[in-house]
Formats: C-alpha cells, sequence, structure tokens
C-alpha cells in the first residue's frame, strides 16, 4: 500500500501553549518502499507516523492510503482500517507478560481476517526453539522478534515502526532490522521507520529527514545494504 500526505499540518494544543508538529507536509510513500524517517528529538517524527497510521488526527491536510482518505475516517472505520492493514513495532514490546510466545502471536492473528499461521511467523522470526517460553525467559531481542510476529502475523500493507532498535544493543538491533527487511522483501509489505540514528538509512530505499516538524530533505539511497552491514553511529 502507499501513503500519500498532502499538506499535513499538526497542531498540538496544550493550555495556551500551541505547538506545531508538523508543518505542511507533503510526501508520498510507494507501495513496497522501506523509508526511514530521521532526525532529531522532538522534530516531529512521532507525530508523522501516528498520523499516517490514523492514531492521531492532523490538524488540516489529507493521508490518503491506497486511495482511501483515512484523514476523513470516523474512529469506528479507522479501527478497521487498522486492523486489516496496518502493523505497529515499538521500542518498547508491550509483550503480554502472563502469555507465552505463541500466545503473543495468537492475540495478533485473532484480529485478522486473513492472518498467516503463527508457527510460520515465530519461524520467520526465528523463534521456533522459543514458541513455549514467556517474556521474562527472553533476552531483548528476542522479545522484540516477537512483537514484530505479533505485529505480522495479521499480514499488515504496512508497517510503522518508531524507533524498533532503541533499547537493543548494536548486534540485536541489526538482527531486528534484518528481521524487517526479510519480511519487506518477502511480503512487499511497505515500511514506515522512525530513527535518530542516520546508519539505520543505508537500509531504506529512501531517507526522510524532518527539523521542525518540516521535510527538510528527501535523499534517494540508490545503494541499497543489508542490515547486517550497517555500520552503526
Ligand atoms: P519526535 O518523534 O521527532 O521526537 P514528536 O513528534 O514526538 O517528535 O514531537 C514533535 C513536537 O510536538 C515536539 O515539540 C513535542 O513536544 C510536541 N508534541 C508531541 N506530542 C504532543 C502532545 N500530545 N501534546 C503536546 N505536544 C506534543
Amino acid at each position: 500500500m502507499s501513503i500519500k500526505l498532502e499538506n499535513v499540518t499538526k497542531i498540538y494544543q496544550t493550555g495556551e501553549v500551541q505547538t506545531t508538529a508538523l508543518k505542511d507536509v507533503n510526501l508520498e510513500i510507494n507501495e513496497g518502499e522501506v523509508v526511514v524517517l530521521l532526525g532529531p528529538s522532538g522534530s516531529g517524527k512521532s507525530t508523522m507516523l501516528n498520523v499516517c497510521s490514523g492514531l492521531d488526527n492532523p490538524t488540516s491536510g489529507v493521508i490518503n492510503i491506497d486511495g482511501e482518505i483515512i484523514s476523513d475516517m470516523n474512529s469506528k472505520q479507522l479501527t478497521k482500517f487498522r486492523r486489516n492493514n496496518l502493523g505497529f513495532i515499538f521500542q518498547q514490546y508491550n509483550l503480554l507478560q502472563t502469555l507465552s510466545v505463541r500466545e503473543n502471536v495468537e492475540v495478533g492473528r485473532e484480529v485478522s481476517l486473513d492472518p498467516f499461521e503463527v508457527e510460520d511467523i515465530i519461524d520467520q522470526v526465528g523463534l521456533t526453539q522459543n514458541i513455549d517460553k514467556y517474556p521474562f525467559q527472553l533476552s531483548g531481542g528476542e522479545q522484540q522478534r516477537v512483537s514484530i510476529a505479533r505485529a505480522v502475523v495479521k499480514k499488515p500493507k504496512i508497517m510503522f515502526c518508531d524507533e524498533p532498535t532503541g533499547a537493543l544493543d548494536e548486534e540485536n538491533a541489526k538482527e531486528i532490522l534484518g528481521v524487517i527487511q526479510k519480511l519487506n522483501e518477502t511480503f512487499n509489505t511497505t515500511v514506515v521507520l522512525i530513527t535518530h540514528n542516520p546508519s539505520i538509512g543505508v537500509m531504506a530505499d529512501r531517507i526522510v529527514k524532518l527539523n521542525n516538524g518540516e521535510v527538510v530533505e528527501v535523499i534517494v539511497n540508490k545503494n541499497k545494504k543489508r542490515a547486517s552491514e550497517i555500520i552503526w553511529g
């Protein structure tokens, strides 16, 4: 699925204070593309991801996903759209601690119309040996793999990843990015990935740089690299 932002502005109002988190952003993300959103803290990355994925409404402008204007949808329509089409991975794994790996992934499967098999996806993320373990028995990298499996099992068309490696060391981070890359290649899933680490940009098709709520640069990466080849900054 493609994503198109047209003149998207987001202003937060906190008491008397207005914060313009996104200023008139125009951007198109193509189906199957890996886009890295890069920018310093407070530059608007999370806001952009939230409005692109319907977690939050823009103050003005249009968000079009594959011809559907999600910025016009009501919350019921949005919930359905998100459930059927979008996957999310965050820095925190948000796993259910009393459920096993298999059961955590089943939770993701239950909400979908046309999901993958739980065992297949657990295999894809390399966790078959840990399928009956509980989150506390896993490393951070393994827990993040479970959260990826939970997001991917429902066959999302777009994966939104908000600092997915923020809590991981270099080795685990590269492995997780490799899993995301493989899913993109295997299923042509569109990937929008937020980071403040510029070195991750080498695995993207395009790097979108944000500053102060504005897209300040879009870099087309002609020499895309494997996640394992990233030289960590
Ligand atoms: P980033 O993800 O790049 O760190 P954010 O999108 O989280 O940036 O934030 C962009 C700006 O919007 C910041 O100035 C932040 O303080 C502000 N902001 C984000 N969310 C809210 C909110 N819910 N209420 C008020 N201000 C917010």
